[in-house]
């Protein structure tokens, strides 16, 4: 079993080291690989640190390097690198893609997101590994291992959506931010984050995606305990490209005026398109104390009443007894 495990873990690395050189070494790597992330402003301490690769645009180039190498066909397709043909041949899974690792938190590479460089909407633009014995996507965290110390520090750690925004928020030198890419937020997730902190400060982008990943995040951290507030960005605009826009102590300065605690930031998002109509904005209240209920502690849930009570206009008796509801329909 661990000797399995092991035997993965290496071959992941092999791949890492594979994808990393040919984008610093190889022409075709230079050319395509690295210019597309020094155009979107990777520099080259955050290609090296966070082993940023090229997978070249070939069928085997990985695949019978590695073989060439030694390593077993089973681990190969284990990992997620190779794929078998019916006629049992094996082919990159990777081709020419841009190469992000993903590091568990203990620092090995345990899986890779690779972005295609095309415009095609026909190509998925990122393909992710599968699952496998090293590889349970609910459970890792896009950057936490480069995260953690500062998450600890900080004691706040940022979420965002994507690779790009982990390096681009990381490189802007707000080094506390993880992605859970690839999949949409687990509790695993929030647990593991809970080691370090109990305060997370959700960036998602600013679409209509976002938004409602952004509820469904906030409701599931509030459940797992934590302390939860919410930044949002400008519609178009995801942290890595508001990052780039703006500027580092701009980014920060937006970080810290526009950030909500989850009340008024359901509450803002919501009132919006209620405008006086009294049965939606009952809705709303509904939705907002449905979330406070969420809340494990009772005495924090009663200080949200307070608040809840004070930005809606609501009588907090009421909503007490909304809250009361709601906890016994549960139990
Ligand atoms: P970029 O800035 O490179 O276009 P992004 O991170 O902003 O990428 P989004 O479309 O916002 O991309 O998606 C957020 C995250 O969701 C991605 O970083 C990736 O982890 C995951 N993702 C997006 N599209 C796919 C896909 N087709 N298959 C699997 N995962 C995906
Ligand atoms: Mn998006
Ligand atoms: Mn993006
Ligand atoms: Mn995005």
């Amino acid at each position: 079993e661990d000797q399995r495990r092991e035997s993965l873990m290496i071959v992941t690395a092999f791949a890492a080291k594979f994808f990393h050189e040919s984008l610093l070494d190889s022409d075709e790597g230079k050319s395509i690989g690295l210019s597309y992330f020094k155009e979107r402003g990777f520099s080259t301490e955050t290609i090296k640190k966070f082993e940023l690769g090229y997978s070249p645009d070939q069928w085997e180039a990985f695949t019978g390097t590695a073989i060439k190498e030694g390593y077993q066909e089973q681990f190969l397709v284990e990992s997620g690198l190779s794929v078998k043909r019916d006629n049992g041949a094996l082919y990159d899974r990777y081709r020419g893609r841009v190469m992000f690792p993903i590091h568990s938190f203990t620092g090995r590479v345990i899986a890779f997101g690779g972005r295609t460089l095309k415009k095609d909407k026909n190509v998925p633009k990122y393909v992710n590994s599968p699952e496998s014995e090293i590889y349970h996507k609910s459970n890792v965290l896009y950057g936490l291992y480069f995260a953690k110390k500062a998450i600890r520090e900080e004691d706040n750690c940022y979420l965002v959506e994507g690779y790009a925004d982990v390096l681009s928020v990381h490189q802007a030198g707000i080094e506390n931010v993880v992605a859970s890419s690839g999949t949409s937020l687990t509790a695993e997730q929030i647990r593991l984050i809970g080691r370090f902190t109990k305060n997370i400060t959700i960036l998602y982008d600013g679409d209509a995606a976002g938004i409602k990943a952004s509820l469904r995040g906030l409701d599931m951290i509030l459940e797992e305990g934590l302390n939860v507030k919410v930044v949002s960005f400008p519609d178009g605009h995801d942290p890595d490209s508001y990052v780039r826009l703006v500027g580092t102590s701009a980014f920060k300065k937006h970080i810290e005026e526009t950030k909500k605690d989850f009340i008024l930031y359901k509450a803002n998002l919501l009132l919006k398109d209620a405008g006086n109509d009294p049965i939606k904005k009952a809705e709303i209240i509904r939705e907002i104390v449905e979330s406070i209920a969420k809340i494990p502690d009772s005495i924090k849930a009663s200080v949200f009443i307070k608040e809840c009570s004070y930005i809606l206009q609501i009588d907090e008796r009421s909503l007490l007894s909304e809250l009361n509801k709601m906890r016994q329909a549960k139990a």
